[in-house]
């Protein structure tokens, strides 16, 4: 980031495409995909801007939803799918000084709902709530970020539950940032936030190639090391194979978080961490130990916390890959 003198939305709002917005989804995918690969950047706002473009296809995909693995395919102007999210909402927005080092204080803005169900979910609250919180709208999240920037954010850190089910949101309040900088008392510089997308990494390969020349930082856990511990504990299909493609597409901006759970060292920690020393060796690894037991009764084997020995082992696999 700090050889990048601007975020990369703002790169994509400077590179002007010939779209007609309304064109086919086909005709925007493929104008999408050949800027993506490299436009003229101007110095002032283009229209339509490569920003502009994946807006316009964002909320074709939120009627036909495929932000997701799931691949609900639902019109979320009617109905929700299984993440429940309609329009987006946030429970909370603050400078979090409890994420990685390099990124605080991160202006953490906590969406509600999540395409997970986790059994032990420590945020159930908000994931399992996506109607509760705060409307959002693009205009007052960008005065927020451009708050918390003058108060001193590293990034704009967003969050959930999880954010892919509100990718239209984070799109429309990088454009509404730019909007912002044409009044009249606006330090432009503070508006050049870096994007981090603090995500369950189980988004489609589309909301990846929109999210790509928009997010700075990729914050993804690594949960399970096997589709079937993932079945088990959030019901998600294709786990492994959706989860590795996002990690291995957005390689050079991560930052792999692996949460050690008990009972989960050999199924889980030891795969993730093999994969990792094989596939992105060069990547910043978390091993988190924060597991707690909550509400989860009905998975006995889950409800305690990680033992001693456990973490040791995990500490081990980790130190004897060098991963960390
Ligand atoms: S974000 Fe995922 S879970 Fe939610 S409606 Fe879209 S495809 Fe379904």
């Amino acid at each position: 980031m700090l050889e990048e003198p601007l975020p990369l939305f703002r790169k994509t709002q400077l590179t002007y495409t010939n779209a007609d917005l309304n064109g086919s989804t086909d005709d925007l995918w493929q104008i999408h995909d050949r800027f993506a690969k490299g436009g003229q950047h101007s110095d002032g706002v283009v229209s339509p801007s490569l920003l502009d473009l994946k807006i316009e296809i964002a909320h074709r995909i939120y009627q036909n939803c495929h932000f997701c693995e799931r691949r609900c395919l639902t019109d979320r102007i009617k109905k929700p799918g299984f993440c429940g999210v309609l329009g987006s909402k946030y429970s909370s927005e603050f400078l979090h000084y409890g994420e990685e080092r390099e990124l605080v204080p991160s202006h953490t803005i906590f969406f509600t709902g999540c395409t997970f169900k986790c059994v032990f979910c420590q945020n159930r609250d908000i994931a399992y709530h996506p109607n509760a919180g705060v409307v959002c709208d693009p205009q007052v999240l960008a005065r927020r970020i451009y708050a918390r920037s003058m108060a001193g954010s590293r990034n704009v850190n967003w969050v959930g539950g999880d954010p892919t089910p509100h990718i239209c949101m984070i799109l429309e309040t990088t454009r509404a940032l730019a909007t912002l900088e044409r009044e009249s008392g606006v330090d432009a510089r503070l508006l050049n936030v870096p994007m981090v997308f603090n995500s369950n990494a189980y988004y489609s390969t589309e909301a990846h190639k929109l999210l790509d020349g928009v997010i700075d930082v990729y914050l993804s856990d690594f949960k399970y090391g096997n589709d079937s511990c993932a079945h088990r504990y959030s019901n998600v299909d294709n786990y492994i194979g959706a989860v590795t493609r996002n990690l291995l597409a957005s390689k050079d901006r991560l930052i792999i978080r692996h949460l050690v759970m008990p009972g989960h060292v050999q199924c889980c920690t030891e795969p993730i961490v093999g994969w990792v020393r094989e596939h992105a060796p060069d990547v910043k690894f978390n091993l988190m130990f924060q597991y707690a037991p909550y509400n989860v009764v009905n998975y006995p084997e889950m409800n305690r916390y990680v033992s001693d020995s456990e973490r040791r082992a995990a500490l081990n696999i980790a130190k004897g890959l060098n991963l960390i």
